[in-house]
């Protein structure tokens, strides 16, 4: 039997690599108003040059006999090991979460650049969200001057100033057509920075403020004993 592959970003190898397929999962279906058919796929192998266990996913996008002559399948996108970052807080705004995801896609193509746009685009929109940035307003407040003032008022620490203004640097490397290269390593520890930054932003505050309401209702409860 021959073998069947399929391609996929290696976390380790940080390579598109052709994994071994050793199963697959597929889905059909059809929305009930529309008629717009659906297929998603699920393809379980491992790579071949490190052998890590990759678990990918994939749309169909065209259908055969609905809206096209042949079917046609998405990239396969990794959902396994490292999977999407996924986020507690549900204040993340959604410009956000939508950025990382493709910052995420970007950086598993290998586009390193993109990737780094898209993490800027992240800050910018968080910077917006946390500093009230009226929607349309006549002059957009920069990532530079969001950055200063998100520590200003102490959102941020030293250190979270420090990665942002590096997020930025990068950010702006990245969106002028000058020629530069960025290397997957230094893509991914951003990425990391990124990650950071909005976790402590809202799922590291959100959890925070639970566990003070939780203390301050059993001390109401309770008094403390002396
Ligand atoms: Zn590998």
């Amino acid at each position: 039997m021959s073998t069947v592959t399929f391609v996929v970003d290696c976390p380790y190898c940080k390579a598109k690599v052709a994994a071994i397929e050793e199963g697959k999962g597929e889905r059909f279906y059809s929305d009930e108003d529309s008629n717009q058919p659906y297929g998603e796929r699920i393809h379980v192998g491992h790579c071949p040059r490190c052998r890590t266990l990759l678990v990918g996913e994939s749309q169909q996008v065209d259908f055969e006999g609905y809206d096209a002559y042949e079917d046609r399948w998405s990239d396969v996108v990794r959902v396994y090991p490292k999977p999407p970052k996924a986020f507690s807080s549900g204040r993340v705004p959604r410009v956000v979460s939508e950025s990382l995801a493709e910052a995420d896609r970007a950086l598993q193509a290998n586009a390193s650049i993109a990737a780094c746009v898209m993490l800027g685009r992240a800050l910018e929109a968080l910077c917006r969200d946390i500093l009230h940035e009226p929607e349309g307003h006549k002059k957009k407040l920069t990532l530079a001057n969001g950055i200063k003032r998100l520590r200003e008022l102490n959102h941020i620490d030293d250190r979270l100033l420090d990665w942002s203004q590096q997020l930025h640097a990068f950010r702006n490397l990245a969106a002028h057509p000058d020629e530069i290269s960025i290397s997957r390593q230094d893509a991914d520890d951003l990425q990391i920075f990124a990650y950071a930054i909005v976790e402590y932003i809202y799922d590291l505050s959100d959890r925070y403020e639970d566990f003070k309401q939780r203390l301050a209702k059993r001390k109401d409860r309770k008094p403390p004993e002396s």
